[in-house]
């Protein structure tokens, strides 16, 4: 592990990675790590870009980019009707408990998740005394004793070659890396299933109160959630960077990592579907090295 050091180049001979070039930040100094085997696991965005500079391009290499959209509201929580699922008592009770911890923002998180065909979205509702923005003290719902939701449903981005990072050989980023420019567009059908998923989050948030943000879909990339862009396929047939143990098609020991991998659609948070695409990557990589040292 080095610290403050930014992995400049893949090194290779042929169709075998050598190692790494790595530069230090503090002195610029630049160095050649060798290795059997390497893994780049740099985020969805960078780690393409990486293979981009060290002039290993295969077409699928930063295309593919997804997300989940967001949309979301907010909702102060009607008292009659939750008063006939908790008592006073349990509810004062409740926020003395919670006040113990006032540095906690949310007091509960609860999940409707994806289900295809009747329920192709996933929400999750988040609860707290206060709403996650300033209200107005005049506002009617300010200060609501039973508190607020904060509602979101994830909605699904899929998969298109049309949808991606370009990388740019002579415009160069603060590190000197190709710079990126996202290329990214929503379509009919994405379209509709936010639409549908916007006319769910306001039945929902109606049945618990009143609505002090309404539904609205969040700008893109507001998910956080990047993927796709290193996807991994079950052929090397130019929809796909890797194996589905994560091995770049064409390279014997180059191994990629991260949200990048994930190829489909989804609605939710991405991070366990890449740690469990490590582990299996992971064990192919051991038997791979343990095979080629024999
Ligand atoms: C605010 C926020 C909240 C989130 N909340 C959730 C959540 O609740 N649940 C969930 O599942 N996911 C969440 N995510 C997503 C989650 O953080 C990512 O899925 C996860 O971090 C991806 O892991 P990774 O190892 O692929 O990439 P990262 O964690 O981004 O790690 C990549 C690393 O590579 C380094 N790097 C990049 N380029 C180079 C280079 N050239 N040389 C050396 N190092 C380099 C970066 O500095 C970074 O440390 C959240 C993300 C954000 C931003």
């Amino acid at each position: 592990m080095r610290d403050l050091t930014l992995v400049r180049r893949i090194e290779r001979d042929g169709t075998r990675v050598t190692g790494v070039t790595v530069e230090d930040l503090r002195t610029h100094e630049q160095e050649f790590v060798p290795a059997d085997l390497v893994v780049v696991a740099a985020d969805a965005f960078r780690s393409p870009s990486l293979p981009w500079a060290s002039g290993i391009r295969p077409r699928a290499l930063g295309r593919y980019l997804t997300e989940h959209h967001v949309v979301i509201g907010t909702v102060a929580l009607d008292g009659e009707r939750m008063s006939r699922l908790v008592t006073d008592d349990e509810l004062g009770r409740e926020l003395a408990r919670r006040a113990q911890n006032p540095a906690d923002p949310v007091g509960a998180v609860n999940r409707i998740p994806f289900s295809e065909p009747d329920h192709p979205i996933s929400l999750q509702v988040m609860y707290a005394e206060n709403p996650p923005f300033p209200l107005d003290p005049e506002h009617p719902a300010a200060g609501n004793r039973w508190g607020y939701v904060n509602m979101g449903y994830g909605v699904r981005k899929h998969p298109r070659v049309e949808d991606g990072v370009r990388f740019d050989d002579d415009e160069l980023d603060y590190r000197a890396l190709p710079n990126m420019t996202i290329e990214y567009a929503l379509t009919d059908s994405e379209d509709e299933e936010i639409e549908f998923a916007t006319g769910m989050l306001r039945r929902a948030g109606n049945a618990l109160g009143t609505f002090v943000a309404d539904p609205r879909l969040l700008p893109n990339g507001s998910s956080l959630h990047y993927m796709g862009t290193m996807r991994m396929g079950e052929a090397d047939d130019d929809t796909s960077v890797a194996d589905p143990y994560s091995r770049v098609w064409g390279y014997e020991n180059l191994v990629v990592g991260g949200n990048g991998l994930i190829p489909t659609a989804n609605t939710m948070n991405p991070t366990l579907t890449s740690v469990a695409l490590a582990v299996r990557g992971a064990r192919q990589a051991v038997e791979d090295l343990t095979h080629a040292s024999a």
